[in-house]
């Protein structure tokens, strides 16, 4: 007689350096048109989620093809990870004025939305695509992933608050509800993008950040606590944020030429105990990388981290590259070079 099984305990999830994603993943033509068609009025409810969960699939499928083991919804229906989450959350307002619209990094433009009133969680904002990917995940964990507090704040006007701290704690209240749905339906590895700590690393923001983590990833125990941490001097932050509460910092390598690896050396990161997550594909540059730069990337963080506590993952998410082919290739040698590694490290893929 068949026993049931729990479906995420189905995919053995290699020991040692397993593949993932930062999250974000090139729109498919489906969730453009679905967004387009949105803004405008011109499409229903139930035309927008059919076309979302399409892209969803699609970007789901193309992960399992390329051999990720953890994976993503791929984020088709965030314009962006700021305005998303703001225009979902209680006591934002997102202008649609362009002069309102700024500048973060390299092209990146967006919304700037601004605080008018107490931040408070209204419901889930990410619930139902991470369940949707789950269908699809072939038993793949699906991270779930939301922006953190700190970036919410920082990539905000704040017409309200007028204590930084005090927005970025109310922040962290209220997306820890998300979160803990999440964790309720299932979700085991719980990522917090902060991308904007990197570009303040002074004592009281990564204070402040610590504090912000603390809160939104609390009554969460057993899971596993991710932070996402790019664009910017990532290690001015070291060695202060090794004691943040968390598992594992994905962070960025290639774009900083792996000059980041002197800070997890210098500052003895694996005696920390945390996980790594180690950016080895160049987001910002549609050339692919090679099978043997991948694996000489590998190779270097081996020497100074332990390969059970390596994750080996894109530097960003791969939505920048605006191409999904070019995203695909570089998925799948990123694998590719992992399982060569692995083998050659002596362990064994069945
Ligand atoms: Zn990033």
């Amino acid at each position: 007689m068949r026993r049931w099984s729990n479906v995420s305990n189905a995919y053995k999830i290699p020991k040692v350096l397993p593949t993932t994603v930062v999250g974000s993943y090139p729109k498919f033509p489906e969730a453009k048109k679905a967004l387009k068609l949105y803004e405008k009025g011109e499409i229903s409810e139930e035309e927008f989620e059919q076309l979302i969960k399409e892209a969803i699939r699609k970007a789901v499928e193309d992960q399992i093809e390329a051999g990720i083991d953890i994976i993503s919804d791929g984020e088709q229906r965030r314009e962006d990870m700021e305005v998303y989450f703001a225009e979902r959350l209680e006591g934002f307002v997102v202008g649609n004025n362009p002069e309102d619209w700024v500048r973060i990094f390299d092209n990146v433009h967006y919304r700037k939305p601004i605080v008018v009133g107490k931040i408070a969680w209204k419901g889930p904002m990410t619930l139902t695509d991470w369940k949707y990917a789950t269908e699809f995940s072939q038993g793949r964990p699906v991270k779930a992933i939301i922006t953190g507090p700190y970036t919410m704040a920082d990539w905000a006007f704040d017409n309200y608050y007028g204590d930084k701290r005090e927005l970025i704690i109310d922040l962290a209240k209220a997306l820890q509800k998300e979160l803990k749905i999440l964790y309720e339906a299932g979700a085991r590895f719980l990522q917090v993008d902060e991308p904007a700590l990197s570009t303040h690393p002074y004592k009281d923001d990564i204070e402040i950040a610590k504090e912000a983590l603390s809160i939104v990833f609390s009554g969460m125990e057993d899971a596993k606590k991710i932070v996402h941490i790019c664009h910017g001097r990532v290690e001015k932050l070291f060695p202060d944020i090794l004691d943040y509460p968390v598992d594992q910092f994905d962070l960025e390598f290639v774009n900083n030429n792996f000059k980041l690896l002197e800070a997890i050396k210098e500052y003895d990161y694996a005696s920390s105990g945390k996980e790594l997550g180690y950016g080895v594909i160049d987001i910002h540059s549609k050339k692919v990388e090679t099978k043997d730069f991948i694996k000489n990337a590998i190779y270097r963080v081996l020497e100074i981290m332990p390969p059970e506590k390596v994750y080996v993952k894109p530097d960003c998410g791969l939505k920048i590259l605006g191409d999904r082919d070019i995203a695909f290739k570089k998925m799948k040698v990123m694998v590719e070079a992992t399982k060569e590694v692995r083998k050659e490290l002596g362990y064994d893929e069945s």
